[in-house]
């Protein structure tokens, strides 16, 4: 039965697949618990979809773009694991247009971001675990009651009790698949419906354009977000630095498209958008083929007790950075039990 659990508390080593929050908050959650802890991370760096890309004279929020602290207990995890001073309010103004172009503040939140940039957090946490960067795990093998995990070069690594499992839906799914994990694979079917794509471009002005809001939700079909990524604290930049997300629907048309295009289509909406005439100094595009979750189902996480294998992340509970992490200590602590 899946997320079924019994009490065990027998030191076991596990291996971790993805170092985005879910992977590094289950892997410090197991450490602290006494296991022997590994995650495998197929990208240079962690951090996944909190990513920031290097621009001339620093750096810009090409993802996430802030998170919230409704739980006080993500905080409190932040602060210990990854450090108090990497990461802080957002103090900026959001407003969203409704239709007919009227423009209307956000809830009132706090809404955070890392400091200097986004991956400040996941880099900290990632001091905290026994991390194995650009190695891409394609498949689970059993080995007696073990797991060892292959990866694209064919090597394999380890032998683990348990193995928690990521990555984006699309991605885990074919994991499961590859290994032959078909309860898992059943169960990820419903709530893996739909992770959208995201073109993103991060555009620079050394006139600042002026703007209703520091962060935008327009009523467009071309952009969904629009926001100063200098006005995030700490960021220092001589001029502005500016985020722009096409919708999902813009990015599925405009899949293939080259980055020049995209840049120049998102721009000339973002002219129109806030009036600005003046001169796009640096521009770069960011192509997310898994952005962010469309799915309503909300397991939390999956846990196979009988294979050893669980399933954190953001599509599990919401779509977020902060369910991500709600994701991850949910698994952590049914692995405990588990
Ligand atoms: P990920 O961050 O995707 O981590 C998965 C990791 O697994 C990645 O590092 C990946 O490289 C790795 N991986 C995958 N397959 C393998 C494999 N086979 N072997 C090894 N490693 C593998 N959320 C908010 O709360 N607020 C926002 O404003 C916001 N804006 C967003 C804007 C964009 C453009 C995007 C892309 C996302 C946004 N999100 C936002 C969503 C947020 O980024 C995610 O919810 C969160 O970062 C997901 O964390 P995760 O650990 O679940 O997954």
């Amino acid at each position: 039965m899946l997320n079924e659990t019994s009490d065990n508390s027998l030191i076991r080593n596990i291996a971790v697949i993805g170092s985005g929050l879910a992977g590094l908050t289950a892997a410090i959650f197991l450490g602290q618990l006494g296991h022997r802890v590994r995650v495998f991370e197929k990208s240079r760096g962690p951090g996944g979809r909190m990513a920031s890309k290097r621009v001339a004279d620093g750096s810009v929020d090409i993802g996430a773009q802030y998170f919230t602290g409704r739980n006080p207990e993500f905080l409190t995890f932040l602060e210990r694991y990854a450090g108090r001073g990497c990461f802080g309010p957002w103090n900026a103004t959001f407003g969203f247009q409704s239709a007919g172009d009227r423009w209307e503040p956000f809830p009132e939140e706090t809404r955070y971001v890392g400091i200097p940039r986004m991956t400040a957090i996941t880099r900290g946490l990632s001091e905290q675990v026994e991390l194995t960067t650009q190695v891409r795990i394609a498949r689970l093998h059993r080995s007696g009651d073990r797991w060892r995990l292959v990866c694209t070069e064919g090597r394999e690594h380890g032998e683990y009790d348990q193995v928690v499992v990521t990555a984006p839906p699309a991605q885990t799914q074919e994991l499961l698949a590859v290994s032959g994990l078909s309860t898992l694979l059943t169960a990820t079917q419903p709530p893996g419906g739909g992770i959208l794509p995201c073109w993103a471009v991060a555009a620079y002005f050394r006139d600042a354009p002026t703007a209703p809001f520091d962060a935008m939700r327009p009523d467009s079909d071309v952009l969904y977000w629009v926001a100063n990524n200098s006005s995030k604290p700490g960021r220092n930049d001589a001029g502005e630095w500016w985020v722009l997300h096409a919708t999902p629907e813009w990015t599925e048309a405009n899949v293939d498209a080259s980055a020049e295009k995209v840049c120049n289509d998102l721009l000339a909406e973002f002219r129109l958008l806030t009036g600005f005439g003046g001169t796009v100094d640096d521009s770069v595009a960011h192509r997310w083929l898994y952005a962010r979750s469309a799915s309503t189902a909300q397991p939390g996480y999956l846990w196979d007790q009988s294979e050893g294998v669980g399933i954190a992340g953001d599509w599990l509970v919401g779509g977020r950075v902060e369910g991500a992490w709600e994701s991850a200590s949910l698994l952590a602590r049914a692995m405990q039990t588990g």
